[in-house]
């Protein structure tokens, strides 16, 4: 019988799960809501019985699952297989993936969803010829996911921060209690609120992206500061770690041109003497996050996935 992991990609929202083969492959998949409003521990049972189902699935398509991996949000120590913090979730200190662990069938490895999306689309999409890929996720936050030479940089946990990079001293009040980040700036809400303060309409980012498109010259004002501001902590990237592509996925990465092409040229002007990244759009979508933990799970079975 063919062998499979479980794929789960842990969200705010929703839940996605998958198996996924020995080729990164997605055979199966559903999603589901997150039960966070019924609290932490909630969130948590319900991780177990969606994996506990898609083994069942695995078996039923005459699959054989192996081990399981877990994509969650927030600051996430993969070596340790904890979640230090998961704000979402109201989650602080959680030993998640013990606690997994003790309750399904099969060894399971947890992951970060940016780092194992950075690391399903350096091995399986737009990252697959080179070695060192930066993929950046805008939406409801901004967060980077690192692959370099080759290898997922986790830092702790704690890689990847882009979006609390200071963009505007002194300038909004960001969540992480510092002022003037990156998502103070270019995150989604930021987008639709910088809009509402200048004009006083409340729209939303996707029409405030669609008005920049058009000519507006306030959402051409508004698109244009979160394009500068993520070009700015862009450029600082470039410099520490020169990426040979940057993959711009999330929520904002679903803009297409309309944020790909700005972000190139704005980019391209902090730059005079660095190796160039490519600025690209990603090839996996939204599944990024559930093929990398499907790739977490076949690593914690020392078989690394790259064709
Ligand atoms: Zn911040």
């Amino acid at each position: 019988m063919a062998e499979c992991v479980v794929a789960v990609d842990l969200g705010g929202t929703s839940i996605k799960a998958g198996l996924v083969d020995r080729r990164g492959t997605l055979l199966h998949r559903r999603r589901v809501p997150t039960a966070r409003e019924d609290g932490d521990e909630a969130v948590l049972r319900q991780l177990v019985r969606v994996v506990t189902d898609m083994i069942d699935a695995a078996t039923e398509r005459d699959l054989v699952p192996l081990a399981a991996g877990v994509a969650v949000l927030g600051i996430v120590d993969e070596r340790h297989g904890r979640v230090i913090t998961a704000s979402n979730l109201g989650w602080r200190d959680l030993p998640v993936g013990e606690y997994l662990e003790q309750r399904i069938a099969v060894p399971v490895a947890l992951g970060h969803d940016v780092r194992v999306g950075a690391w399903a689309e350096w091995a399986l999409g737009a990252g697959r010829d080179v070695a060192d890929v930066l993929f950046l996720a805008v939406g409801t936050g901004v967060s980077a996911g690192l692959v370099l030479d080759g290898r997922l940089h986790s830092g702790g946990g704690y890689a990847g921060e882009l979006g609390h990079v200071v963009v505007a001293p002194g300038g909004r009040a960001c969540g992480c209690g510092n002022r003037g980040c990156v998502e103070t700036v270019a995150s989604a809400a930021a987008i639709a609120d910088r809009y509402a303060e200048l004009s006083g309409e409340s729209i939303s980012t996707a029409e405030v992206a669609a008005r920049a498109a058009r000519g507006g010259r306030l959402a051409a004002q508004v698109w244009g500061e979160a394009v500068e501001a993520l070009a700015t902590a862009l450029a600082a990237a470039v410099n520490l770690l020169a990426p040979e592509v940057i993959i711009v996925g999330g929520g904002l990465g679903g803009a297409g041109s309309a944020v790909l092409d700005p972000l190139r040229d704005r980019l391209s002007e902090h730059l005079t003497f660095q190796r160039r990244p490519r600025v690209v759009a990603p090839e996996l979508g939204d599944l990024a996050g559930c093929i990398g933990a499907g790739l977490l799970a076949w690593q914690r079975l020392d078989r690394q996935v790259r064709p």
